[in-house]
């Protein structure tokens, strides 16, 4: 099991984050749901260090870190057991799909180059792009970006793969395939915490949905509770934008 335990951050004097905790069993999919300026990208942030909380602590596979402190080696820890996925994909401009795969097995985890060729291209053809793996980003569609981000991500073998807003950045006919990907790759176990604006993709993929609103999670619970019969006014406000 994955615990994150009382994120709080501030901004400027502004409580962004205010003591959410999560935990996440093996193989579950938590998706996060809220307005936006609410912290979910912040509390994603947070967990892998990307952003560095006032307090905070991750345990993985019972060893737990002190977010708010962690040295040098228990970020590069934490940073090689989770794995982010953006909204702006973040590819290496001037390395193709395939170097963009093998950067993180050969510089963070220092697998030997042929090795590391292998499993990129493997995890390449698990998101359908093999044929594309001497491309640069500029030369692939945004749908495409994503995989190859995906299976960046995937290729590291995270504890805990983080996705913030995964297709929010592409247009619409190359929503489908990215989510796709994304429940292939929930559906070979992977652990994840997603965030999300598109309902029906987090209805159907999540097996617990959080909904955060100003720091704080107001309701969480299974798709069919969260979607199928909210408690709170300010879930029901929130679901009815999207109606
Ligand atoms: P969400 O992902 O839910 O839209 P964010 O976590 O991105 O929300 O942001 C939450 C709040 O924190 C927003 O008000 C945002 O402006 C603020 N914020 C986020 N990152 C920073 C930062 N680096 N500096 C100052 N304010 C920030
Ligand atoms: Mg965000």
């Amino acid at each position: 099991m994955i615990s994150i335990r009382n994120i709080s951050k501030s901004f400027n004097g502004h409580k962004v984050l205010d003591g959410v905790s999560v935990d996440i069993e093996d193989g579950e999919v938590v998706a996060l749901i809220g307005p936006s300026g609410t912290g979910k990208s912040t509390f994603l942030r947070s967990i892998n260090l990307l952003e560095h909380p006032d307090t905070g602590e991750l345990e993985i596979d019972g060893k737990t870190y002190d977010l708010a402190h962690a040295s040098k080696d228990e970020t590069l820890e934490i940073r090689r057991s989770t794995a982010m996925v953006f909204q702006q994909f973040n590819l290496l401009r001037n390395r193709t799909a395939l170097q963009n795969v093998m950067e993180g097995l050969t510089v963070v985890k220092h697998v030997p180059k042929a090795q590391a060729r292998e499993r990129a291209l493997r995890e390449l053809r698990n998101v359908g792009l093999e044929e594309w793996s001497d491309h640069y980003p500029q030369h692939l569609s945004g749908g495409q970006q994503q995989r190859v981000a995906i299976a960046r991500a995937l290729s590291m073998d995270p504890r805990l793969l983080l996705l913030d807003e995964p297709t929010s950045a592409l247009d619409p006919e190359r929503v489908n395939e990215v989510q796709r990907t994304i429940a292939v790759a929930a559906a070979a176990g992977n652990t994840m915490l997603l965030v999300s604006h598109e309902m029906g993709f987090v209805r159907s993929i999540a097996s617990r949905v959080i909904f955060l609103e100003d720091g704080r999670i107001v309701e969480q619970g299974s798709p069919e509770e969260i979607f199928g019969n909210p408690h709170t006014d300010r879930l029901r406000d929130f679901l009815s934008s999207f109606e």
